[in-house]
């Protein structure tokens, strides 16, 4: 009989696995379940004034932390896309400090000076900063040794434009592996900067960035249409132990439906996740907070802005916007005559108050902030504007994350093949994405298989 392998979840990480599945066993049935109308999740692309606006997540890194092209890359050219991939153009980017936009210092990682500055000792300790396999935040590691002004006004924005979080609360592991697998060897922060700067095997003057040309929906599209079975507008509610498999309820509770698998994939995000697995002895849940954001796209009659991709705004700013980017500027492939564009985000994990707001009460706040910024009396009237909202959109690791998540794994091992991929376990970054389903794809089938 035909094995049957059901994904739950088409975001990034789910179409990965579903694709990963149908590529290694085209002989298994693969259904890949979404509750939306459309895959792709955090992925998708929109329209404004006339041309793709990304409502969501809008590039992706170009490398892989090991060297070679990262997993985005790969899938893009996997699916025909790889001739598609654009890069930002060399415009800079900038951060506001008392409300003045300044260039980023140079010489980081991740806004972490690679040298003290003369205010702050960084002292040899007697043993490595990190004891092997520990976790701190990244707060607790930079701030005695940088000081807070630089964890503040760089570093932290710096996260936020990834996580939306707090350096103070945020996984060093996590965030900042190759730092904190350094960390566990020095007796400094510079040389642990220096020794995790030195083991980067990024190709140097190589593109940090890719998008796709057209926008994200189109790998997501190309994905999904490499699939034999997506059903999306399905919700899936419950998930039991059936025979030497699985029993998952569809849809509503008036109108439920079952389907029978032989292996599960869970890709969805940290709460469905914990309501799918009640059932499942052992499976602990992965306790975690989101953050949730709201982006604003502005198209502007051609307006005179600074001479940046853009600018990140620190929470010691006080303002309501964390980060903006003038994307005509950053993609040259959106550029249009006659037309600006930019997108704000808003919201910062435990600030949520700043998304209650009206989408007219939002965009009249991003307006009157970014034209602070930019040192204009008021931005020209819109010609169009979008405003997408991503409740629970990023999640927020805590210190020992990696732990929790390895013994869900290892309490899942346990029962009929079932992996969980996703933002909520590898990493936020669309990579790392696709490398946590291709993963989960590879457990499931090798549980099969055995
Ligand atoms: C505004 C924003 C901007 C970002 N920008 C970038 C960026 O530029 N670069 C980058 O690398 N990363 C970026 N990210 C992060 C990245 O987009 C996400 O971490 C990633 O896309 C998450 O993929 P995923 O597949 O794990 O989860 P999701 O995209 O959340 O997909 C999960 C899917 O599961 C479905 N689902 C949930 N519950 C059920 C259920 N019970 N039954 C059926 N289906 C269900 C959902 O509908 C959803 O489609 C951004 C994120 C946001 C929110």
């Amino acid at each position: 009989m035909t094995q049957r392998v059901v994904v739950v979840g088409g975001g990034i990480a789910g179409l990965a696995a579903a694709h990963r599945l149908h590529s290694l066993r085209p002989d298994v049935e693969v259904v890949l379940l979404d509750q939306r109308e459309r895959p792709g999740g955090k992925l998708a692309t929109g329209v404004l004034a006339g041309g793709p606006v990304e409502r969501g997540a809008e590039s992706f890194l170009m490398g892989a932390p090991e060297g070679g092209p990262s997993a985005a890359v790969r899938l893009a050219g996997e699916v025909g896309l790889g001739a598609s991939i654009v890069h930002p153009t060399a415009a800079r980017a900038a951060v506001a400090v008392d409300g003045v936009l300044r260039d980023l210092p140079a010489g980081t990682l991740m806004g972490i000076p690679i040298q003290a500055p003369d205010s702050v000792l960084d002292e040899p300790t007697r043993s490595p900063l990190l004891a092997p396999g520990a976790d701190v935040t990244v707060g607790a590691l930079v701030r005695p040794r940088r000081g807070d002004a630089v964890v503040d006004q760089v570093v932290e924005p710096l996260l936020g434009g990834v996580y939306a979080g707090r350096a103070d609360r945020l996984s060093l592991r996590m965030a900042l592996p190759a730092l904190a697998s350094a960390a566990e060897g020095s007796h400094t922060l510079t040389e642990a900067l220096r020794a995790a700067v030195a083991a980067s095997r990024r190709t140097p003057g190589a593109p940090v960035f890719g998008t796709v040309e057209g926008g994200m929906s189109r790998l997501v599209d190309a994905v999904a249409a490499a699939l034999p079975d997506v059903r999306c507008g399905v919700t899936v509610r419950a998930l039991r132990r059936h025979g030497a498999g699985w029993r998952l309820t569809l849809g509503s509770t008036r109108d439920a439906a079952a389907l029978d698998a032989d292996a599960v994939v869970l890709a969805v995000p940290a709460r469905p996740a914990q309501r799918l697995l009640e059932g499942v002895e052992g499976a602990d849940p992965v306790p975690l907070e989101y953050a949730s954001v709201a982006l604003v796209a502005l198209a502007l009659p051609a307006t005179k802005v600074p001479d940046l991709s853009g600018f990140l705004v620190p929470a010691t700013e006080g303002l309501a916007v964390k980060a903006v980017t003038f994307f005509d500027r950053k993609w040259a492939h959106l550029r249009r005559p006659g037309v600006t564009l930019l997108r704000a985000s808003v919201g910062r994990h435990g600030d949520e108050a700043q998304l209650q707001r009206t989408d007219d009460a939002l965009v009249g706040v991003v307006r009157a902030e970014v034209a602070r910024l930019i040192g204009v009396d008021a931005l020209p009237e819109e010609l169009d504007r979008g405003v997408y909202r991503w409740g629970g959109a990023l999640p927020q690791y805590t210190p020992h994350h990696a732990d929790r998540v390895a013994a869900l794994r290892a309490a899942l091992a346990a029962h009929p093949p079932i992996a969980v991929a996703g933002a909520a376990y590898d990493g936020v970054g669309i990579p790392a994405c696709i490398t946590s389903g291709r993963a989960a794809a590879d457990t499931v089938l090798a549980r099969l298989s055995a």
